[in-house]
């Protein structure tokens, strides 16, 4: 049921009102919230998994069960990260009246938190990309109170697990208003016009994060809104890695495309081949063996209904694989019709289908890298002695992408302090940033420079004495 107007009042009070008291507690305080609420739903795994599992259709074991413990790795991971404290990029300039340009004052730098983070939670990851999820961590991390739009995809693990988390903090010692939960559209879209509400994340479609996204920038006070959305995965395989182990690469491309039923934003949607692989047999073989296969929910099975109908109406497909509904779908198109083919072929199709393109040459296939849209990934599968050719391919890959994978497969995503999710519009509405790994922190973060302040009244994380022990950059040097 919608979250009642006076209620949604309610919760966007006490977040505003939990955020100053947030923002001044220490990062080590913050840690602590962090691994109780990661201790708890460790507790809660048979109960929270039997639910997800309920609502979701995806297996217990060993999918569920690994994305908890991903959530709860990733709450743990902050709270590392808070203990490092080079989050804060602490950075010091002394007065300097030598300083080339002319005598420069006392300025110190050094990141905030922006205050009140209303987060979208996404269906297909009923834990790391929703309640407890990354958003959520990063921007408790950050210090700032999280109010959740759960999704309708899994109302009753929502309820359960905002309830343990909430608890879990609270008993921490966190302040009231640090985290809730709303349900519904409207309160979700009235949530993001509040003034109350400082930035916004979200995980999910493109027409929903656009439609979000335009709110947030169109309010009075425009904010900012870290949108997730999705994404075509290319996957190049070069000749000599189609020579060498072509039928491991077919297998391993279907395993990816199919994983989850093809419900990630990091599905492999497109396949590059030279012309003449010789691997279609494999392929359809492979994509025939996985079966049918469960959808998320009833909205999601009809829009990849409707998409698989769309992409084998094109003229120039060839169908590799495709039965009932719910079975993996592949579909073959040379690259010269595909460039001239109708948009649907580049777009995503969310879930179990993906499309071969086979390339004539290393320009061609540059041609074709150069027209698709931006994503999350692109992928190469190639030999070592083909260096010199995948070199001349990576321009174009970096232009299409967040993250890059060498002989490896884009579904899966590491929790790290180097990774990168994230990728130029319509993959995120904020290429500058990730929604994976430590960085995510950063989303939700504000610098502020003190000029001129006496130490008394310096945040600590800036005094002469360092009492957090942070790594700090003082007059340019790294300490
Ligand atoms: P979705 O249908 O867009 O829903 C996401 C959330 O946004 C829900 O809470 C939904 O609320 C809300 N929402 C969507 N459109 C809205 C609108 N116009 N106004 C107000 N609220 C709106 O996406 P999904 O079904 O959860 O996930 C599937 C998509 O997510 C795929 O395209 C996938 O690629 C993408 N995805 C991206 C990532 C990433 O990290 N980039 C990760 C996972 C999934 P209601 O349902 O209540 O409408």
């Amino acid at each position: 049921m919608d979250t009642e107007t006076t209620e949604l009042d309610r919760i966007l009070a006490a977040a505003a009102k939990a955020a100053p008291a947030l923002a001044e507690t220490t990062p080590g305080q913050r840690a602590g919230w962090l691994v109780a609420a990661a201790d708890a739903l460790d507790d809660a795994a048979d109960e929270l998994i039997t639910l997800a599992a309920e609502e979701t259709h995806l297996p217990a074991a060993p999918r569920l069960k690994g994305e908890l413990l991903r959530t709860t790795f990733q709450l743990r991971l902050f709270a590392g990260v808070l203990d490092d404290g080079d989050f804060l990029r602490a950075t010091v300039d002394h007065a300097d009246p030598d300083w080339p340009m002319g005598p420069r004052p006392d300025v110190r730098r050094a990141l905030v938190p922006i205050g009140p983070v209303l987060v979208f939670a996404a269906s297909n990851f009923p834990f790391a990309f929703s309640v407890a999820g990354g958003d959520t961590a990063s921007a408790l991390a950050a210090g700032c109170p999280v109010v959740l739009k759960a999704h309708p995809g899994h109302p009753r693990l929502s309820a359960r697990t905002s309830e343990i988390l909430r608890a879990a903090l609270l008993s921490a010692g966190a302040p009231e208003g640090i985290f809730d939960v709303i349900y519904g559209i409207e309160p979700g879209v009235t949530a993001l016009k509040d003034p109350r509400i400082s930035a916004a994340s979200f995980t999910g479609s493109v027409p929903g994060g656009r439609a979000l996204f335009d709110i947030a920038v169109s309010r009075p006070t425009p904010i900012p809104f870290y949108g997730e959305l999705g994404s075509v995965n290319p996957v190049v395989v070069t000749p000599g890695a189609v020579r060498a182990r072509g039928e491991q690469v077919a297998k391993g491309y279907v395993g990816s495309f199919t994983l989850g039923a093809g419900q990630f934003c990091t599905k492999p949607g497109l396949l590059f081949l030279p012309e003449g692989h010789g691997l279609d047999a494999t392929l359809t073989e492979a994509a025939r063996a996985v079966g049918p296969q469960a959808m998320l929910n009833e909205r999601i099975a009809d829009g990849f209904q409707a998409g698989v109908a769309r992409l084998r109406e094109q003229p120039a497909v060839t169908v590799l694989a495709s039965g009932d509904p719910f079975t993996p779908t592949l579909l073959s198109v040379r690259a010269a019709d595909f460039l001239k083919a109708d948009e649907v072929l580049r777009a995503e199709c969310f879930g179990p289908a993906s499309i071969v393109v086979t390339y004539g040459s290393h320009a061609e296939l540059l041609e074709v890298l150069g027209e698709l849209e931006p994503g999350l990934t692109a992928t190469v599968h190639g030999e070592d002695a083909e260096a010199d050719d995948v070199r001349k391919l990576l321009p174009a890959l970096t232009r299409l992408a967040g993250r890059l994978l060498w002989n490896d497969w884009p579904t899966g995503v590491t929790v790290s302090w180097a990774q990168q999710h994230g990728g130029p519009y319509p993959a995120t509405t904020a290429p500058t940033t990730t929604s994976v790994g430590t960085a995510a922190i950063e989303r939700f973060l504000r610098p502020v420079a003190w000029q001129g302040f006496p130490d008394a009244l310096l945040p600590p994380a800036l005094r002469e004495s360092n009492p957090w022990e942070l790594p700090r950059r003082v007059n340019g040097t790294r300490l």
